[in-house]
Formats: C-alpha cells, sequence, structure tokens
C-alpha cells in the first residue's frame, strides 16, 4: 500500500507562503469543531491536515470550539472531543471558543451598523428565503433594507435582552441583493437564540452566524491558513469580505487568515451528517455513539482500530479538490496491515465441537509456547495449555471433505498449531446426526519445536484446551448499511440499514491469556481476524469485538 509522503496541495500552499516570508513566518492552523455531536472519520481527516500541517512545518494549531448555536451544543461533546483528538496522536497549542468572541463580535456588528452596512429585517426567514433571487436572477431588496440606523441599533440591542421572540427579527449585512455570489445577498448576521449557552449561560440572546463568527475568530486568533473543506468555497469572498471590514484598512495583506479548501471524506456504507448519526443514537438504532459500527472515533476506537491506522487510511486517500466517495474496504485494509505488526496472536474458538485426543494420557497437561507476534520478534512469547480434550471450530471438520479441505477428516493429518501432528479418526453424532465431538491421535514426535518436528503436514488448525480456556462472547460487525451510497438515496437512511451488521456469538472459548488481556488493545484470533477486548465485558465473561477479518471476504449484496 502506498503512502504519500510528497506534500499535498495545501501543503505546497503552506510551503510557498513560508518560503515568502508571509506572516513573517508564522504558520497558525486550528481544527474548529462544533461541539454538537462526536467527532467521526471525517473530522479525522480535517485534524490530520489541520494539526499535521502545523507539525510538519513547526507551527502551531489550535483548537477552537465553533460553539455559536447553543441549541444543539453540549459539554459532553467538548470533552469527547478533547479525548479523541489526542486518541489520534494530536497536541492542541490552545482551545479557545468562539463564544470567547460574542463581545467583540457585537461590537464588530454595531459597528458595522452604524456604517450603514447592516440592518435589522422583521421578515420571516420564508419571506427573506423568497427575495434572495438565484444565482441568475439578482434577489429583491427587503423593505426594511433602508431602514435609519438608530432604529437598527435599538433593535439590535433588543434582540438580546430577551423580549423578541425567536425568529422575529435577524440582523442582516447589507451587501449586494444582486450578487452572482448567493452568499453576499444581505446575509443573515445574528439571530436570537432563546436558550442557555453551555459557556456563557444566559448572557446573550442573539448569536453570530457562523460566516459572521469564523473568519472573524481566524482573524482575532491570528490564524495563518484557514483549512476546510470544498463546500465552504462559495462562502470565501464573504470570508474575506469581513475580514476587509474587521481590519478597519490596515494594510494587513501579509497578516491575515486566509481559507483553503480540501476534500470531504465520505465513506462507502455509512453515513457521516451528525444529524443522522445523532438520529441512529437517539432513536436506538445503534448501542451509543461508540458503537462499533459507527463512523465515528470513539466508535473505530471500540472496533479496535489503532489510531495510526486511522491515520494511514487518510494518509492512502490523500487531499484533493474533487468530491469523492472512498471504499470501506480501503479502510479495512489500512486496519488489517497496521494490526499484523502490532497484534498480539492467541487463539479462541468461535463455533466450537469438542475434540478428543485419545491416545493423549487423560489428566495430563502440557505448557507449549506460543509465539506473541511472527510480526515482531521482540513481542516474545507466552505459554498455553495442551491436553487430551479440546476445542476446534466446528467449520473445521468434515466426515466427507473434497480433496482441497486440508482441515480434520477423518484418516487424514494436520497438525494442531503450536503443538502436535494429529490424525482424524472419526466423530460421534447425536440422535439427528449433529456432530457433537470428533476424535483423533497424535504423534508424540511431532511437537512443534522438537528436533524432526518439522514434518510437513497441508493444514494447521487452532484450538484452545478444554480446561484452560475461557467462555466469551464475541461481536462480529458488517456494514452499518446495506447500500453503497446512503446519504444518495432517495429512501430515508433508517430504511437502508443492514439488520445483519451485528452478530453476537454467545459461547466462544478463547485461551486464558487472551481472556487476560485486558489492557491489550490489539489481538489477532489466529486464522479468524482482529479482535478487541470490550468495555462491556466482565470478570468472568469477556467480550469481544471483531475489528475485521483476516481477509477483504465481503462481497457487496447485489440485491441492493
Ligand atoms: P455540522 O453539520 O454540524 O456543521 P460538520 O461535519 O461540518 O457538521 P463541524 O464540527 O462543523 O462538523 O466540523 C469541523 C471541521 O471538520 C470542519 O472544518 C469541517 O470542514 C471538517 N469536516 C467535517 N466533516 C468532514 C468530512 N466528512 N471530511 C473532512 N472534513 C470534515
Ligand atoms: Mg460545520
Amino acid at each position: 500500500m502506498e503512502e504519500n509522503t510528497s506534500l499535498n496541495f495545501i501543503e505546497q500552499f503552506v510551503a510557498d507562503d513560508l518560503a515568502a516570508g508571509k506572516n513573517d513566518g508564522r504558520l497558525q492552523t486550528r481544527f474548529p469543531p462544533e461541539p454538537n455531536g462526536y467527532l467521526h472519520i471525517g473530522h479525522a481527516k480535517a485534524i490530520c491536515m489541520d494539526f499535521g500541517v502545523a507539525e510538519r512545518f513547526g507551527g502551531i494549531c489550535n483548537l477552537r470550539f465553533d460553539d455559536t448555536n447553543p441549541q444543539k451544543e453540549d459539554t459532553e461533546y467538548v470533552d469527547a472531543i478533547l479525548e479523541d483528538i489526542s486518541w489520534l496522536g494530536f497536541k492542541w497549542k490552545n482551545i479557545y471558543y468562539a463564544s470567547d468572541y460574542f463581545q467583540q463580535l457585537w461590537d464588530f456588528a454595531v459597528r458595522l451598523i452604524k456604517e450603514g452596512k447592516a440592518y435589522i429585517d422583521e421578515q420571516t426567514s420564508e419571506q427573506i428565503a423568497a427575495q434572495k433571487g438565484t444565482p441568475t436572477q439578482p434577489g429583491t431588496p427587503s423593505p426594511y433594507r433602508d431602514r435609519p440606523i438608530e432604529e437598527s441599533l435599538a433593535l439590535f440591542e433588543k434582540m438580546n435582552t430577551g423580549e423578541i421572540a425567536e425568529g422575529a427579527m435577524v440582523l442582516r449585512a447589507k451587501i449586494d441583493m444582486a450578487n452572482p455570489n448567493m452568499h453576499f445577498r444581505d446575509p443573515v448576521i445574528y439571530r436570537i437564540i432563546n436558550r442557555p449557552h453551555h459557556r456563557t449561560g444566559d448572557k446573550w440572546k442573539a448569536y453570530p452566524m457562523y460566516d459572521f463568527a469564523h473568519g472573524q475568530s481566524d482573524f482575532f486568533e491570528g490564524v495563518t491558513h484557514s483549512i476546510c473543506t470544498l463546500e465552504f468555497v462559495p462562502h470565501r469572498p464573504l470570508y474575506d469580505y469581513f475580514i476587509d471590514e474587521l481590519k478597519e484598512g490596515k494594510d494587513l495583506d501579509d497578516h491575515r487568515p486566509r481559507q483553503f479548501e480540501f476534500n470531504r471524506l465520505n465513506l462507502t456504507y455509512t453515513v457521516m451528517s451528525k444529524r443522522k448519526l445523532l438520529a441512529l443514537v437517539q432513536e436506538g438504532l445503534v448501542d451509543g455513539w461508540d458503537d462499533p459500527r459507527m463512523p465515528t472515533v470513539c466508535g473505530l476506537r471500540r472496533r479496535g482500530y489503532s489510531p495510526q491506522a486511522v491515520r494511514k487510511f487518510i494518509n492512502m486517500i490523500g487531499y484533493t479538490k474533487f468530491e469523492a466517495l472512498n471504499d470501506f474496504a480501503m479502510l479495512e485494509a489500512a486496519a488489517r496491515e497496521d494490526l499484523n505488526k502490532r497484534a498480539l496472536r492467541v487463539s479462541a474458538v468461535l463455533n466450537p465441537v469438542r475434540l478428543v485426543v485419545t491416545n493423549y494420557p487423560e489428566g495430563k497437561t502440557e505448557e507449549l509456547t506460543a509465539v506473541n507476534n511472527p510480526e515482531n520478534p521482540e513481542d516474545g512469547t507466552h505459554t498455553i495449555t495442551f491436553s487430551r480434550e479440546l476445542w476446534m471450530e466446528r467449520d473445521d471438520f468434515m466426515e466427507d471433505a473434497p480433496k482441497k479441505f486440508f482441515r480434520m477428516v477423518p484418516g487424514k493429518e494436520v497438525r494442531l498449531k503450536n503443538a502436535y501432528i494429529v490424525k482424524c479418526t472419526g466423530c460421534t453424532k447425536d440422535a439427528d446426526g449433529n456432530i457433537v465431538e470428533v476424535q483423533c491421535e497424535y504423534d508424540p514426535e511431532s511437537r512443534s519445536g522438537l528436533p524432526g518436528a518439522d514434518r510437513k503436514v497441508k493444514g494447521t488448525l487452532h484450538w484452545v484446551s478444554a480446561q484452560h480456556c475461557v467462555e466469551a462472547e464475541v461481536r462480529l460487525y458488517d456494514r452499518l448499511f446495506t447500500v453503497e451510497n446512503p446519504s444518495a438515496d432517495e429512501r430515508d437512511f433508517r430504511e437502508l440499514l443492514n439488520p445483519d451488521s451485528k452478530q453476537v456469538l454467545p459461547r466462544c472459548y478463547v485461551e486464558a491469556y487472551a481472556a487476560e488481556q485486558t489492557a491489550t488493545r490489539y489481538l489477532q484470533f489466529q486464522r479468524i481476524g482482529y479482535f478487541t477486548y470490550d468495555k462491556s465485558s466482565t470478570p468472568e465473561r469477556p467480550v469481544f469485538n471483531r475489528t475485521v477479518g483476516l481477509k477483504d471476504s465481503w462481497k457487496p449484496n447485489k440485491e441492493n
């Protein structure tokens, strides 16, 4: 898998600006989440850009909570965002809040009103929308557009006292109702929200809109490169307009924030809209924000992804100026590649059937050596216990097998991983014909590691000792949605959920050592896949989540 080590187009802009001595050689970026939900892997892409470019060129990146809408924001989200950014391995220089600038923004708005560049509009949002025009047709000026400055000033004060109902009036910038860029057609810059703010409480009732807060916050903080996603391209002229107004004629051309845009991350078989993710959580369609099927950073973490795997994936897809839909399978491939180097190898039997080594003495046990990670010899070894009664995978036995089935078949030999070569001698069935036990005989000379034990057999099977294993619940996850691009589907996204996205296996057996790995994030159940210990485990009963299978065995459901 190729990783991008050359400069992407935004890093190239930054390198050029630094080389040209702009901003006195300063580089300052910010990551500006709105604390109205948990971060998802799309945000991780923005984080890798904002923090990554600062790291690469010796600049700083601040975290700024864009908390200008108290309707949906909460400190729960602030805390989760801090945790997720740290987990991804990034360090912010400072934490800022857009709400810290409410007074400055208010003063700026008052100044614009006094200069005749903003006015209070008492129309409804529907009326305002109806007057916007289209990109090819100019809009219609509001009847309030030319109201006296004093009147607007007085009403703006009232907007903030609580005596005016939400939606009864807004403050609009007076720019150009005929501008081909719709964002210039007297954008709304303040609206009333009668709801306490998670940081400023009841102090404010009038709140700035995104376009009146974001660029200004960048300016107040001294951001040099304000990096965001492509949907903000049409906002950029307005971003520059307000900064020009803010700097009041000062020649700051080398000292002003500039906006750069890259493509959003869109992933197949999932959704990235916070509104939809919130609905999934609130309606109980998933088990919380950190459900391992969620594309959230905490979901990926709980699923067993490493931060390095997430960053590897983001590096692989890169940054462009074109919208794309990235394949979920690519994220899984990045996880496999990363976990292969990281994961502790253990044995687990997910669909168990009893295996009895009939010529092995009853009551005897042996401590055998298992390599922790063949990719990393310094990870060492641990011991596993062999005995007469084992568990093996039901699928690894066939009574009448096709030629190429190199597993447990009567009369054939296989190696039990890290242990002996055994020859299958038969099986026992219950009254309904279900296989309840498989029997085999072992070759005492064939123990792994013994001189002369390198006799080759075609298959190697995993197993656990029945007396020395722990019963566990294992959860297997699949795509959350049945269609490739749920966001582009006209059906409601709830109808597109994959009913089989979570499969719970209540009775699996894991080797005792695996059950002890409560702090080891990354396990490989040999021959099966990568797994991680879940937080819902109890000391009596561990629970494991499957991160990803060893191979990409996933096939799209053609019916959809
Ligand atoms: P909202 O609809 O609530 O605004 P949002 O996804 O834009 O949702 P923000 O908290 O505003 O969420 O996003 C913070 C930053 O993350 C922004 O700079 C935004 O451009 C970036 N971002 C959001 N979604 C993606 C995505 N899918 N890919 C890349 N960057 C993203
Ligand atoms: Mg946003």
